[in-house]
Order: C-alpha cells, then sequence, then structure tokens
C-alpha cells in the first residue's frame, strides 16, 4: 500500500479521510509521534495548507498532504476566513464565534455564505492545491448537536437543517472538505 501523510491533529479529519483512501496507508501526525503544533501564519487557505505540507514533507521525505478550512459569509465580505477558527478570540471557543457571528449578521439582508477547504499536497517532485466549496446560509440561531465549529449555524443549500442537525452521512458527503479531499484522490490515482 502507498504511504502517505495527513498532516493534522485533528482525528474527525483522519477518519473522515480514511474513509475515502481505503488502498493508502494513511498516517496522521500522532501516528508519527509528531506532537508539535504548525503555526498557520500565512493569510489565505492555501498559504496555510502549503505551508503545513511543506513543513511536514521537510521532516519526513515521504508524500504529504494538508489542510486549512473556514467558513465565508458575503455579507462580511469572505469574514470570519482564514480567521475562523479565532473569529471571537485566540481562545477558538465555537460557541462564541457562532454568537459574534450573529450579532454580525443581525442587520444584513443577505445571509448567504460558503465553507471552503484547500488541501495542499507535496512529494518529492509535485505541490498541488484542491478546493471543495459547500454553499449554504446562516441561521437565525443554532440547532443541533451534530459536527463541530459553525455546523450549529450554517444549513447548507437544497437543505432546511443545519449540518449539526443533519445526519452525519449527508455532511460527510456535501461538504467542503469531503469534495477537496476527494479531488485529491482523483489525482493520485489518476498517477497511478
Ligand atoms: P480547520 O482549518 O479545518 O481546522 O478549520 C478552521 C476553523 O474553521 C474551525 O475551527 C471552524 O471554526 C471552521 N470550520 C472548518 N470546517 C468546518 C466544518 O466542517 N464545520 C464547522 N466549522 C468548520
Amino acid at each position: 500500500m502507498k504511504k502517505l501523510i495527513f498532516a493534522t491533529h485533528n482525528q474527525n479529519k483522519v477518519q473522515e479521510v480514511k474513509a475515502v483512501f481505503e488502498d493508502y496507508s494513511i498516517a496522521s501526525l500522532a501516528d508519527l509521534g509528531y506532537h508539535q503544533d504548525i503555526a498557520e501564519t500565512e493569510n489565505t487557505f492555501v498559504g496555510n495548507a502549503l505551508l503545513k505540507a511543506r513543513h511536514v514533507f521537510e521532516v519526513f521525505k515521504t508524500p504529504v498532504f494538508a489542510d486549512d478550512s473556514g467558513l465565508e459569509v458575503t455579507a462580511l465580505n469572505g469574514a470570519p476566513g482564514v480567521y475562523s477558527a479565532r473569529y471571537a478570540g485566540e481562545e477558538k471557543n465555537h460557541d462564541k464565534n457562532n454568537a459574534k457571528l450573529l450579532v454580525e449578521l443581525a442587520s444584513e439582508s443577505s445571509r448567504a455564505a460558503q465553507f471552503k477547504t484547500v488541501i495542499a499536497y507535496k512529494d518529492a517532485t509535485t505541490e498541488m492545491t484542491f478546493e471543495g466549496i459547500v454553499n449554504g446560509f446562516i441561521s437565525e440561531k443554532p440547532t443541533g448537536s451534530g459536527g463541530f465549529g459553525y455546523d450549529p449555524l450554517f444549513i447548507p443549500e437544497g437543505y432546511d437543517k443545519t449540518f449539526a442537525a443533519l445526519p452525519n452521512e449527508v455532511k460527510l458527503r456535501l461538504s467542503h472538505r469531503s469534495r477537496a479531499v476527494a479531488k485529491l484522490y482523483r489525482y493520485l490515482k489518476s498517477l497511478t
């Protein structure tokens, strides 16, 4: 089986990715005993995903991919965007982030938003990025107990419930991350 590192500490993401990459041996940073946090110092998703992939490739010299994602709200000119995790402060509190988003949107007529993921892949000869997007709307109040982050506020297009209230399979099928991961998988398959 081909070896691939997924440069993340997030075990939920690792499970999601392993479901797609059945015929690869995926190692997370925890599997490799690498517990350092890689600071996301760039101000774009592409920049941060590439930074993480390059950093981990330098350490392990093994093909690697890394992701960066967030919520972009049209009426807020794309905020919270790359700062999604720390929207309401450095403590990265999901409830506070959601509360702040509702306040910021209170006087806006459009509630359109998208989740976006960028995946950066790196091996000895190639660097590539892949984008996944899911369009939707920000609800008036949080509902549902599934998922994480902005899921209790995000209603995907074509549905009337938030990601946190919909069955997990629906989020897995539609999500920005699944879409970006599927593109990476198709790319790697096209090489073989
Ligand atoms: P990360 O770069 O994937 O770790 O995401 C950064 C931040 O974006 C998270 O802390 C969440 O606030 C938000 N986010 C990213 N993906 C999702 C998602 O699938 N649901 C809800 N929030 C998300």
